[in-house]
Parts: structure tokens; sequence; C-alpha cells
């Protein structure tokens, strides 16, 4: 279709989409498409919310404060990811950015930040991550939005874990030690630590759990964004929907 290559944006909305659907627009996506990118009435645009696929959309409404689009056709069905969490301990400000935009780029379902004993930040800002997931899946042009949780200690998420979720746990200490993925399952999450690595104590919780299976990232130490994305690849390539 000629009218989905003019589109030059791509877009989350929260509004459904579906034949006959009219989309508003608030004050800063109108500020977005006819501010800043220059669209007029009867532009194209491509759209998902996460729910209805990807949409070729038209606008048919522009203001300063609003406007509105009207669905054309669905270019894309809804393809959600494998159901994999991802568990970080967040790091400095730029480095936990761009952990949540690997995990949305790479298939996460969900990105939860833990609280680590030896994570430094005890704060994050849950609705600037949220962004940053859709901002990644405007630009990679998935039709999914992975939820990014509110901070969780690491011990409380571990106490209530669900039997039958597998957990990647990404353990420094098996630095070099050629440990990989070896069981299968469809629910998972890869577990990765702060800069300052586990505690003792943690190790010895997780080496407890039937379900969690302490793997090494190869023969050096990662950064704790740098393990992410490796943790993510092995995952995706062993057992997620790269092949
Ligand atoms: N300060 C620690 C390193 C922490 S690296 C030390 O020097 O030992 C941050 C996180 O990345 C780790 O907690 C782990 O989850 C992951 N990671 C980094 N390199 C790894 C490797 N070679 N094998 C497994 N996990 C690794």
């Amino acid at each position: 279709m000629s009218d989905v290559k003019s589109a030059k944006v791509r877009l989350y909305v929260e509004h459904p989409l579906g034949q006959g659907q009219t989309i508003p627009l608030d004050r800063d996506q109108a500020h977005y498409l006819f501010g800043v990118m220059r669209l007029s009435v009867g532009d194209h645009v491509l759209v998902f919310n996460g729910r209805d696929g990807e949409w070729l959309v038209q606008v048919s409404d522009t203001g300063k404060r609003g406007g509105a689009l009207d669905c054309v056709a669905q270019t894309k069905p809804l393809q959600l990811p494998p159901d994999l969490w991802l568990l970080f301990a967040p790091i400095k400000k730029a480095r936990t950015d761009f952990i949540v935009e690997k995990a949305a780029e790479m298939g996460a379902a969900r990105i939860c930040p833990v609280q680590s004993e030896f994570t430094n930040s005890e704060r994050i800002r849950r609705d600037r991550l949220q962004a940053h997931a859709v901002e990644a899946a405007e630009q990679c042009g998935g039709t999914y939005v992975p939820d990014v949780a509110e901070l969780e200690r690491l011990d409380r998420v571990l106490a209530t874990w669900p039997v039958d979720r597998q957990i990647m746990f990404c353990d420094e200490a098996l630095v070099g030690a050629g440990e990989v993925l070896s069981v299968g399952g469809d629910k998972w999450a890869i577990l990765i630590g702060p800069e300052g690595g586990f505690s003792d104590a943690e190790r010895a919780r997780l080496a407890a759990m039937p379900n969690a299976h302490a793997v090494s990232l190869g023969p050096r130490i990662l950064r704790a964004d740098t393990a992410a994305v490796a943790a993510m690849t092995l995952w995706q390539s062993a057992l997620g929907d790269w092949t």
C-alpha cells in the first residue's frame, strides 16, 4: 500500500483501533503530529495500541490542542512477544533508560525493576521508563508495549515467585564457567544484578529455588546494561521468537 509508505510517523495511542474508529488526539499528540511533524488533513500515520495490531490512519482534523485520526486499514496483526520478564536492578539513569529501551526492542513482555541488596538507587520514575518503552516500540515496528512495573524488593519478588515461571539467573560468580541454558518452558524471567553484583544471601536463596537456573554470560564481567542485552539475545535465540 503506497499510503503505508507515505506514513512517516508511527505512534502509540491508547484508543481502540478498528474499522470506523476515530482516534481523538490530546494536546501533546497534536503538537507532535501537526507542530513538529507538520502533518495536515489527509496525511497518513501508522498507529498501534498494544492490543489491536497496527493500523493505517488518516488525519481528519487538526488543531493546536487536539485533532483526530480515522482508521483506514489494519497493516499488522497484534504480535505478542514471548512470555519473558526482564528483572534488573536499576543503575544510573541513562543506563537504566538503555535497559528499558533495549528490553522493549528485544521482545520482553514485562520489565520489572528490582531492588537487590547492592542496588544503589532506591527510586525510579516508572512513568518515564514506561515512556521509553513506548518510544522503543514506536521505532522498532512492534505492536506491543511491555509494562514497566514499580520497583520492588528482590527478596519480596522471590518470596512470591510463581512456581511455573523459570528464572535465568545471570550470576557473575559463574564468569567463564560455560554454564548455559539447558531447560525449556514457555514462562521465563531473566535476572540481572546491579553493578555491585549479587550478595551471598541472594545467591543462596536463588540456588534453593528449583525454577532458578544460574547461567554464565561468558568469560568477562559485563556491565549490567550489556548483560541485559546479552542475556536477552541468548534467551531469544534459544527459546524465544527469533527462530
Ligand atoms: N561487581 C560485580 C559485577 C556485576 S555485573 C563483580 O565484579 O563481580 C552486573 C550484573 O551483570 C551481574 O550481577 C550479572 O547479573 C550480570 N553479569 C555480568 N557479567 C556476567 C557474566 N559473565 N556471567 C553472568 N552474569 C553476568
